[in-house]
């Protein structure tokens, strides 16, 4: 099986798309999303234009902050503060990587956790490890999405992970745990990796390096959750697993038209989820 991301994408965007038509029509609040850009890089302004497009698309307005010329971290945590603390902003998009001379840390603690729709502050990483009510990474949540939305038995499954990032490995790992998977997480350091991968029924893969899965290393029947992007020297988009091999023996994520398009999904949807709570506590 293909685990195509596309339709669980926009049965995603469909619900919010929903979601903000009744909050509107219960309370006139049209949800915002700030979105913060510092620099030039291309990768991220491909990816901002694309989710400013989107909140569009299922009627979310969005505030651009577009800084091509760089910001000092100052400045930039002005802005962060000033945003936290502006009441008809619902969620802030800090697009990440920062900068080099710019801390990331420092201007991810300026968001307000309420506001934090990419789940990042410590604050709600915590609650993701506490097993409490907070705002889910955008990326690990759409692997959810894509695993439940094909079929994938969590429960007791072998579930590995590469990759320990902030961003994807950790509080991936923490949701397939919440789902009661038993779970390994791998990274650099680890050894025989095949050993690991091969006994997954569950293998999601966020080791940014292209083709660091190989069929070889998948057991029969399981379901691989593809996260890399990786741009090759030929241009073309690849991902951390070999498509071809692994999907002549596996359930596999396409890259592109996998995780890519849930990350996107799940923006919306936590920005939803965080008007929607402000606005019942206001
Ligand atoms: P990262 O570089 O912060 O982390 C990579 C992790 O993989 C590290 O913990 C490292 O220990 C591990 N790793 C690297 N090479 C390995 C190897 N050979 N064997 C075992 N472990 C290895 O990257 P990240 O931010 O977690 O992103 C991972 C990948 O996912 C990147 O390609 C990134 O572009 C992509 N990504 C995609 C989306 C999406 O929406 N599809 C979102 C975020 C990240």
């Amino acid at each position: 099986m293909i685990l195509d991301g596309r339709p669980v994408a926009q049965k995603t965007l469909d619900g919010v798309r929903a979601g903000v038509t009744r909050l509107r029509e219960a309370t006139g609040v049209q949800p915002k999303l700030a979105v913060v850009l510092v620099g030039d890089f291309a990768p991220s302004k491909i990816y901002v234009a694309s989710k400013i497009r989107t909140t569009e698309s299922v009627g979310i307005a969005s505030e651009d902050h577009l800084f091509p010329g760089g910001l000092t971290q100052d400045a930039l945590i002005k802005l962060l503060h000033s945003l936290s603390d502006d009441a008809s902003v619902h969620g802030i998009l800090l697009q990440l990587p920062l900068p080099t001379g710019l801390d990331e840390s420092a201007a991810i603690d300026a968001i307000a956790p309420n506001k934090d729709v990419d789940g990042l502050h410590p604050v709600n990483m915590g609650r993701l490890l506490a097993g409490a009510t907070g705002m889910v990474p955008c990326t690990p949540a759409g692997c959810l999405e894509i695993l439940d939305h094909y079929g994938a038995a969590l429960r007791g499954a072998e579930a590995v992970v590469i990759g320990r990032s902030r961003l994807v490995g950790k509080p991936l790992a923490q949701l397939l745990l919440a789902r009661h998977a038993t779970v390994t997480t791998c990274h650099t350091r680890t050894r025989d990796l095949g050993a690991h991968t091969r006994r997954a029924d569950v293998l999601c893969v966020a080791a940014g390096r292209a083709r660091v899965i190989t069929g070889d290393m998948v057991k029969a029947g399981a379901f691989v959750i593809d996260v890399g992007i990786n741009r090759l020297e030929t241009g073309k988009l690849a991902g951390d697993v070999d498509f071809e091999s692994v999907s002549a023996k596996a359930n596999v994520t396409p890259v592109p038209g996998g995780v890519g398009p849930m990350t996107i999904a799940m923006l919306m949807r936590n920005t939803l989820l965080t008007a929607e709570r402000q606005i019942a506590r206001s």
